[in-house]
């Protein structure tokens, strides 16, 4: 392949400490991703393409361009939906080429390079009878935003299959932003920020550098007052002042993202100082136990610190893919594990419970908790969430390894094969059945004998592991949150076995998080599990609580829910219809319980088959009086 297909290409950034692998240098032959990446192609890609015209999202670029009459369809943002779908598909094709869906994104790209103005300037919302409107109001408009999202889709496509087209309008409409934004006409800044890592990988894809100089303004004019000067926006501070993670959960993570990407090209170490501090800040005290983020429905924001409601969790599918791309970025800057970690964890829970087994239905919040009448819907009148799910999944191969001088690094666990080259070409063979079992084999194919360093991630979540050198057990520190390293000469036929201990485990939240106070959720390995009532037919999941003492069991369903581990064990039901319905009374001597036996699903499963109550966290407390 001509191009490299990164998602993110350090390559060259200067303060970035990892360079990607690109999409096309790894297969993944797993049971647990490459299964979704074919539902992902089969039907995800096919069914919002055709929901994408059907809603009018493609045609309003036809009737932008004069090909079609008739009025602007939908929210005034739409245009960016059809940009992560594109960007999906350029993933897509070049993990595994397809000349229909080729041929299909290039139709899209003739109506959409059909509709850009003499100046560069695309925004079909604008295009005709709102045309003085343009970049009138930054706040509210999303202009810049749907840009950001061309120019990844066009950065993507390109990278993918070499065509140019998008890439070309992408590039007249970032010369027209950055005249517009950086002659000191406008000292402007996005409402909804997305633009700014856009700008970054448009200018390490171009070695243009005024992208880089107005990425970097828009974020230096944040705190100034240009949008509004309000928390939601991320506009009260300076961006370097900043403490805590605040305002539109999404909106803060992607601006996150802009700001961990102008870093890699800077280095300077006051945005350094403010990405760290918004890092403790979401991770100790503003995330939920399954990465996902943006408790309040109120501005989609941040809640204060440890305001985690599991009910009334808004956590929108989008913040947790944004917490994935965040954390790459730090991981790239950094080589730290406890960044892969966030990003493990937010990809196969809270992000992955925004699409169905069936990848046609999708979760725009993500509560922890439901009574059974939030159920994953075909579309959304804004439908931000299906596409950038799409795009995740599609780009997968892209995170799960990557490199540096002469070091291999192992980020995520997932059966495949990779190519790299230092001075010699390296083939590694990744053997597991993660993330269902923590044993993991990498047999090391150098064309010849080479030199380099192999960093595999001992996971946050794994307590105890061994490590074998071609059956030798090496006695290595292994700690949690770190890379394992083994530096040395690799030969044909080196194989390295990585043993993860993967026990059922009680994890607890610290007591000031109100939702779950004395209460556990259950997890094994990376998944976060829920209690879900089509599981357990005989007591309300919600009354259910598991004893300190309780033994607990995984035990692996291939027929359910496409191949699960599921977790069982036996509990106590505290029925919860009191006498006469009380809401409140004085407490009882002995609380009345039932001996039941229970199963838990990984959530990322839940309201895939018939609706009912579901939950995370369940009791844990009690001295109950136990009846029969
Ligand atoms: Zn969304």
């Amino acid at each position: 392949m001509e191009h490299k297909v990164h998602v993110v290409d350090t390559s060259t950034s200067p303060y970035a400490k990892i360079r990607p692998v690109p999409i096309e240098a790894v297969k993944l032959e797993d049971g647990f991703w490459a299964p979704r990446q074919r539902t992902l192609r089969e039907r995800t890609i096919p069914t919002q393409y055709n929901l994408c015209e059907e809603t009018g999202r493609i045609s309003n670029f036809r009737r932008a361009s004069g090909k079609e009459a008739g009025d602007f369809q939908g929210y005034f943002f739409n245009d960016s939906d059809i940009y992560k779908w594109i960007e999906a598909a350029a993933f897509s094709l070049a993990a595994e080429p397809n000349e229909e869906l080729r041929d299909l994104v290039e139709r899209v790209v003739d109506d959409i390079a059909a509709a850009q103005d003499v100046d560069g300037y695309l925004d079909t919302y604008f295009t005709f009878e709102r045309k003085k409107e343009r970049w009138t109001n930054l706040q509210e408009m999303h202009e810049l935003y749907c840009h950001g999202h061309m120019f990844q889709a066009a950065i993507a496509l390109y990278r993918s299959t070499g065509g140019r087209k998008l890439l070309d309008v992408a590039s007249r409409a970032a010369d027209n932003i950055a005249y517009i934004f950086s002659t000191g006409k406008r000292n402007g800044t996005p409402g909804h920020p997305e633009i700014e890592m856009a700008l970054v990988e448009l200018y390490r894809m171009t070695g243009k550098r005024t992208y880089l100089q107005v990425a970097k303004a828009l974020l230096d004019n944040r705190g100034r007052g240009v949008v509004g000067g309000g928390q939601n926006l991320i506009d009260h501070k300076q961006f370097r002042e900043l403490e805590e993670i605040v305002g539109h959960s999404v909106r803060s993570l992607y601006l996150n993202c802009g700001a961990t990407d102008i870093y890699m090209e800077t280095g300077e170490k006051a945005l350094w100082g403010a990405l760290d501090r918004l890092w403790r800040s979401l991770v100790e005290r503003r995330m939920y136990v399954t990465g996902g983020a943006g408790a309040r429905y109120d501005g989609e924001a941040f809640g204060v610190d440890f305001e985690l409601p599991d009910a009334m969790a808004y956590a929108e599918t989008c913040a947790a893919i944004a917490n994935v791309m965040w954390n790459w970025r730090m991981f790239l800057a950094t080589g730290d594990a406890r960044y892969v970690d966030v990003l493990e964890l937010a990809l196969y829970n809270g992000a992955l419970s925004g699409i169905s087994l069936d990848g046609k239905r999708y979760f725009y919040v993500n509560p922890l908790a439901n009574r059974g009448d939030h159920r994953r819907q075909e579309w959304f009148p804004c439908a931000c969430c299906p596409p950038n799910i799409a795009r995740l999944l599609a780009s997968l191969q892209g995170y799960a390894y990557g490199v540096s001088e002469r070091e291999v690094w192992v980020n995520l666990y997932a059966q495949s094969g990779l190519q790299v080259k230092f001075s010699k070409a390296i083939r590694i063979e990744q053997r597991t059945e993660y993330p269902w079992q923590g044993d993991v084999t990498l047999a090391i194919e150098p064309e010849a004998e080479a030199d380099f360093g192999l960093n595999m991630r001992m996971p946050g979540w794994c307590g105890m592991a061994e490590l074998e050198l071609n059956g030798q057990r090496l006695e290595t520190s292994i700690g949690p949150n770190r890379f394992i390293t083994l530096r040395r000469t690799w030969s044909p036929g080196d194989v390295v076995r990585l043993a993860l201990h993967m026990p059922v485990e009680r994890i607890e939240s610290n007591p000031r998080v109100d939702a779950s106070l004395g209460r556990i959720a259950l997890r094994r390995g990376p998944l976060i599990y829920c209690i879900e009532q089509v599981d357990n037919r005989d007591f309300d999941v919600w009354d259910l609580v598991v004893p300190t003492d309780a033994l607990l069991a995984a035990e692996w369903e291939p027929n359910l829910l496409n191949g699960v581990m599921v977790i069982r064990g036996e509990g106590l039901a505290f029925d919860s219809d009191w006498q006469d319905r009380r809401l409140y009374r004085p407490p009882v001597a002995g609380r009345r319980a039932r001996r039941v036996k229970f199963s838990a699903i990984p959530y990322y499963a839940w309201a895939n088959r018939e609706p009912g109550p579901m939950t995370i966290w369940v009791g844990s407390q009690g001295t109950p009086v136990i009846e029969g």
